[in-house]
């Protein structure tokens, strides 16, 4: 069966003019009321009436780890989790569900600050094995996996080919895959580098999702490493040594962080995220 197949589906998607939850706020309306999406809060009968309807299941993958002195360690999870749930919120001419999120991630090198829950790899391996094969036995098809954290990215290939021998589509995706070119416009100190960690763009981010959780007196200039600097060449793979590399466990700068381009990267994440949904439930 297919795997991988992302690169097609993003070539071809086209842009969602607007989410229709967005819309909804906009104007002002309460949004009609709607069979979560939330898998934990389904009963049995409306997850087996998905099924039948062929709906697309979101894997949220991220990592409980540590963000800096500045942001909750639930950054990554919380990113790609709040950015799936918009996503199949805002669907309607596809049956989309959000399943639990899976909290955790391979995150060794987070652990020389406080707060980093990792799991070992077979551990992960285990747990996204176990999950989605639940969800096929129930009769979902297709599972997307949106991923959180950076160290989870070659993971989420990897394990695509596995998942693949269920004789079902998976497609893993990073949310920031989906808009490349959003983020180099808006990642002002960063360089236009793709994803931070815990720089201008996450720290956008939880300003805009979870700003009672974001310590803004470390939103100034200074803080943070430029990426420029801190990242490690492409053409090896080497262990991320936080304490050598970054000021206070920080890849990126802080200092141009605000509430609005956080709000901007989740709603284009979530709107690419949606067109992408409607050309994989399509696909064969
Ligand atoms: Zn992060």
């Amino acid at each position: 069966m297919k795997v991988m197949i992302v690169s097609r589906i993003l070539k071809t998607m086209r842009p969602v003019p607007v989410l229709v939850s967005m819309a909804f706020s906009c104007i002002g309306l309460a949004q009609p009321s709607r069979t979560p999406v939330e898998w934990q809060k389904l009963r049995r009968t409306e997850i087996a009436e998905a099924a039948q309807a062929g709906a697309v299941v979101i894997v949220p993958m991220g990592a409980i780890e540590q963000h800096g002195p500045h942001l909750p360690v639930n950054t990554d999870i919380n990113t790609s989790t709040e950015i799936a749930l918009r996503a199949a919120q805002a669907a309607t001419a596809v049956r989309v569900l959000v399943a639990p999120p899976i909290w955790w991630g391979l995150s060794p090198y987070h652990m020389v600050y406080p707060g980093t829950l990792t799991l070992e790899l077979e551990t992960l391996t285990s747990l996204v094995v176990d999950v989605c094969k639940s969800l096929a036995a129930h009769g979902f098809k297709k599972i997307l996996l949106l991923n959180g954290h950076g160290g989870n990215e070659n993971f989420i290939n990897t394990i695509s080919i596995k998942l693949s021998q269920l004789e079902i589509f998976i497609l893993p995706i990073s949310y920031w895959n989906l808009i490349p070119e959003e983020i180099k416009q808006l990642a002002e100190d960063d360089g236009g580098r793709i994803i931070d960690h815990a720089g201008d763009i996450e720290t956008s981010i939880s300003l805009y999702l979870q700003p009672e959780r974001v310590d803004r007196s470390y939103i100034r200039p200074g803080i943070g490493t430029p990426l420029t600097q801190s990242m490690r060449p492409p053409w090896r793979y080497t262990v991320p040594r936080l304490k050598k590399e970054t000021s206070e466990g920080i890849y990126g700068l802080t200092a141009k962080a605000n509430m609005a381009k956080g709000e901007k990267v989740v709603n284009a994440a979530a709107t690419q995220l949606l067109s992408v949904l409607q050309e994989y439930a399509k696909s064969e």
